[in-house]
């Protein structure tokens, strides 16, 4: 008996994974507006173009986070960077840009090319582009502290471009 309840519970274990696996790639919900603002701070400095960000709740937020964290080539460090809006301006409206400035030199900029929009009820989020490239942002000290072939490497890898070089 002891052993049929072992095997019990292994299955429902395996079970349990599988279900966390697609909860985790299912839609996420946001009960407030900063938890979402946070989250796509993330997707908009670390998800590759392409990704769908798929959500509900929120509602009240249309426009892009006012502040990102990038990394600044003038600056040579990570920084702070601002967009602008206008009174009652929205980004959730299908494809559209947006612009960063970096708040510590005022002479570098970033623009993010995207779509966002509600279907039905779930929200989509994605990026379809943005200039400079993520790759140019690899951090100075990651770079100096990587050979050459190692950095092209590595550059690759966090574009999850490989397959195509
Ligand atoms: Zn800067």
């Amino acid at each position: 008996m002891p052993q049929d309840t072992g095997w019990r519970a292994e299955l429902f274990r395996e079970t349990s994974d599988q279900s966390i696996v697609e909860v985790g790639m299912a839609t996420e919900y946001f009960g407030a507006n900063d938890a979402l603002k946070a989250k796509m701070e993330i997707v908009l400095q670390t998800w590759p173009l392409y990704r769908v960000f798929q959500y509900t709740g929120a509602e009240q937020v249309a426009t892009l986070p006012k502040y990102l964290t990038l990394f600044c080539g003038k600056c040579a460090k990570d920084t702070f960077w601002e967009a602008s809006f206008y009174t009652g301006e929205t980004n959730k409206s299908g494809f559209t840009s947006k612009r960063y400035e970096c708040r510590n030199c005022g002479n570098s900029f970033c623009t993010y090319y995207f779509y966002w929009k509600k279907e039905q009820q779930i929200s989509e989020f994605f990026k379809v582009g943005q200039y400079p490239e993520l790759e140019e942002r690899v951090s100075q000290t990651l770079e100096q502290a990587l050979k050459p072939e190692d950095l092209k490497m590595y550059k690759n890898a966090f574009l999850g471009t490989s397959i195509l070089e």
